[in-house]
C-alpha cells in the first residue's frame, strides 16, 4: 500500500516516459514501450527461415529453410530477431545506438526474452547470455557496447548469467555496409576469439547483437564459440533486415 502509492507519487514528480515516441504513459517501467509505439513495431512474424529466422512473404505457407541456409548452413542453430529493421524499430535502434538512448535498448532486450517460438527452441535451456563484443577501439568511441546492453536486458529477464568476457573483438573490422558480399565474409574472418575458454566449454550460448544484416558477423562469432568448445550457439538480435525483393 505505502509502496504503490510512493510509486504513483514517483511518476508525478518523475512521470514515466516512453523512451520511443517520449509520450507519458501510465504503466509502470517494466511494461517497456507505450502501447501505441509496441503495437506498431514491425514485428517478424511466421512464415520465416527455421534457421535463420529471415522471414518469408505472408502467404508462402509454413515454416521452412531458405535457399542461403540450403545451400550453406549457419554454424549456429537458429537465430531469431525481435521485428523486422525498418520504420519506427530502426528509428528506436538509431537513437539507442547513435544517441545513447540506453533505456530504449533496456526496452528492446525485454521484447526479445519474449519472442514467440511457437514450440521451437527454449530460452531458458541456455547456460549463458553473450553480446558479441566491440573492438576495444570501437568501444571507446561509442562508450558502450549496444549489444552488451541488450544481452544484460535479456539474461534479466530469462534469469540466465550474463557473460561480457568470454568472447573478444580481436581485429578492427570496417563496417559491414561498407562492403559487398564477398567482402564482408573476408572483412569479419578471425576477427573474433573466446578469451575463456573454460567459461564457454560445453555450454549452450545465446549470442546477442542488434541487428542482423547479413549474417556474417554472427557466423563469424558462432564459429569462434563453438571452436572455443561451446556446444551450441544460438542468435537473439533486437532486428532483421530483410532483402528488398522479401519484404512486404
Ligand atoms: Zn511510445
Ligand atoms: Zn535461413
Amino acid at each position: 500500500m505505502i509502496r504503490s502509492s510512493l510509486a504513483s507519487l514517483a511518476r508525478l514528480v518523475f512521470p514515466e516516459v516512453c523512451p520511443l515516441c517520449q509520450s507519458l504513459r501510465e504503466e509502470s517501467p517494466e511494461e517497456g514501450f507505450c502501447p501505441s509505439c509496441a503495437d506498431s513495431l514491425p514485428l517478424v512474424r511466421p512464415p520465416l527461415c527455421v534457421r535463420c529466422g529471415l522471414p518469408f512473404p505472408a502467404g508462402e505457407g509454413e515454416n521452412h529453410l531458405c535457399g542461403e541456409c540450403l545451400l550453406s548452413p549457419p554454424p549456429f542453430s537458429w537465430a531469431r530477431a525481435l521485428g523486422r529493421y525498418e520504420t519506427g524499430l530502426l528509428d528506436g535502434i538509431h537513437r539507442f545506438k547513435y544517441r545513447r538512448a540506453i533505456r530504449i535498448g533496456e526496452g528492446l532486450g525485454r521484447l526479445m526474452a519474449e519472442i514467440p517460438m511457437e514450440g521451437g527452441p527454449v530460452l531458458s535451456s541456455f547456460d549463458r547470455v553473450l553480446p558479441v563484443p566491440l573492438h576495444p577501439a570501437r568501444l571507446r568511441e561509442r562508450g558502450f557496447n549496444q549489444s552488451a546492453v541488450l544481452a544484460g536486458a535479456v539474461s534479466r529477464r530469462i534469469t540466465i548469467p550474463l557473460d561480457l568476457f568470454s568472447l573478444r573483438k580481436i581485429r578492427d573490422t570496417k563496417p559491414q555496409t561498407s562492403l559487398n558480399g564477398a567482402e564482408r565474409e573476408r572483412n569479419v574472418r578471425g576477427a573474433f576469439s573466446v578469451a575463456r575458454p573454460s567459461a564457454v566449454e560445453g555450454e549452450k550460448i545465446l549470442l546477442v547483437d542488434d541487428v542482423y544484416t547479413t549474417g556474417n558477423t554472427l557466423r563469424e562469432a558462432a564459429r569462434a564459440l563453438l571452436r572455443g568448445g561451446a556446444s551450441e550457439v544460438a542468435v537473439l538480435t533486437a532486428a532483421r533486415a530483410v532483402p528488398r525483393f522479401l519484404g512486404g
